[in-house]
């Protein structure tokens, strides 16, 4: 198939993420991606500044990774997981389990991001209906936050970005506190623990958990709390007899400088989500994880069971090579590795904060954001980054960076200056 085929059998049939198959936004054919860069197949290159939305920590066509998928293509690609298991699955069950907090021994796997947030939300649900607390069954959660496009993980999505105004008659209703305005490296403030106290002191006989990204709130906007507030959410929840569910599809495995998120506040939930760079990017797949108490609890009420079991649940490939992603990850210096990345995007995005569209910088581990005042033009800056050789994509009013960890000096500053150079001349507009 030729190139223009190609685009136009795409245009005419194929639906691409939040978009319109009557104003198609333009899509770029891929031939190959490899290390920091996709080749487009018109020939042109791109170094990545995206980690394809933080999945491909270890850059792309990774022959360690490659390795371990083809190994384990050989003895099975799948097998169903009800009554059956497998070494990949219990040694990425065993890792899991070595690298969250020690309280975190039970790993449920899921298909997807959105998935485990379901599997996360069903068993805080199940865990107070075996106590017999089944009017415990909202959620609380705070402002701009973003847990996936399935029912429930809409249903926790901030209320005004995401898809609540179209759904909202048939969406669950929860409880939203406003969003911690308090950055990270600060300490909390009232308002905004009062804001969740409220919430919690008011309806926690009616609430299961409160969800919420710790650290980093991804698709919601970028932003990036203070460690301190998430700390008093916890002593919250514990109060109030509410569990805590912590999102870190998006910030697990290192993206925030620690290996999870929570890790900034010396905090542990009673269920943790993860997904995106499980895999390397290579992937969908994802693990809930719980406590054995959370786990006890529901094997002790009725019906005894949890009510979940995905076709694909434990898929021996994605557990192969999610194997091989946490161990090439867990090399000894993967922190300063991500310590360096910090420091390449403070110094390549600080000139932005002298351009008048610009509102706010901010850097926390392999992620930099330019936050800018107006929303950018989405088909207009998408096509000048691609002109300038790197693949960057905007939504909002953030242009942000998220590079896989293997990223080399040079790749940055090019990322950077081209981020600084497409925000200048959005500015000039
Ligand atoms: N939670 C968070 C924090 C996310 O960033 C995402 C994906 N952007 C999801 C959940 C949903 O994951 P998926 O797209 O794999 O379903």
């Amino acid at each position: 198939m030729d190139i223009n085929q190609l685009i136009d059998i795409d245009r005419e049939h194929v639906w691409h993420p939040y978009t319109s198959m009557h104003k198609p936004l333009p899509v770029y054919p891929v031939e190959r991606a490899e290390s920091c860069t996709i080749y487009l197949k018109d020939g042109r290159a791109l170094t990545d500044g995206m980690s394809s939305w933080w999945a491909a920590v270890h850059g792309y066509n990774h022959p360690v990774l490659n390795a371990a998928v083809e190994k384990q293509l050989k003895s099975m690609s799948h097998v169903m997981f009800g009554g059956l298991t497998h070494a990949p699955a219990v040694e990425l069950a065993s890792r899991l389990v070595a690298l969250t907090p020690p309280v975190l021994q039970k790993v449920f796997f899921c298909d997807s991001g959105s998935v485990a947030v379901e599997v996360a939300m069903k068993l805080a649900l199940q865990y107070w209906i075996a106590q017999g607390q089944s009017e415990k069954s909202k959620f609380a959660t705070i402002r701009s936050g973003y847990h996936g496009d399935t029912w429930n993980a809409m249903s926790v999505c901030d209320p005004e970005t995401g898809m609540h105004h179209i759904f909202s008659k048939a969406l669950p209703v929860h409880f939203f506190a406003t969003q911690p305005r308090c950055p990270f490296g600060s300490s909390a403030i009232q308002p905004d623990v009062e804001a969740v106290h409220a919430i919690l002191q008011k309806h926690h006989n009616e609430i299961a958990a409160f969800i919420l990204e710790p650290i980093v709130q991804g698709a919601g906007g970028m932003w990036f709390y203070s460690a301190d507030y998430l700390r008093e959410l916890r002593s919250l929840c514990n109060r109030y007899n509410v569990l805590l569910i912590a999102d870190e599809i998006a910030s697990g495995f290192g993206r925030t400088g620690k290996l999870f998120a929570c890790e900034h506040a010396d905090i542990t939930p009673d269920i943790m989500c993860l997904g995106k760079a499980i895999t390397g990017g290579y992937m969908s797949f994802a693990a809930t994880l719980t406590t054995n108490l959370v786990a006890e609890t529901i094997s002790n009420g009725q019906p005894g069971v949890f009510m979940h079991g995905p076709t694909f649940m434990g898929n021996p490939l994605a557990c192969a090579v999610a194997n091989a992603s946490i161990d090439l990850l867990m090399k000894p210096n993967w922190e300063q590795k991500v310590q360096h990345i910090e420091a390449q995007l403070q110094k390549g995005l600080s000139p932005c904060r002298q351009l008048h569209n610009v509102k706010e910088v901010r850097c926390l581990g392999a992620i930099g954001v330019v936050e800018l005042h107006q929303p950018v033009d989405m088909a207009v800056v998408q096509q000048r980054f691609v002109e300038l050789g790197v693949w960057v994509r905007p939504f909002g009013q953030n242009v942000y960076l998220m590079p896989p960890f293997i990223i080399c000096d040079d790749e940055l500053e090019k990322l950077c200056s081209a981020v600084y150079q497409v925000v200048k001349e959005e500015g000039a507009q």
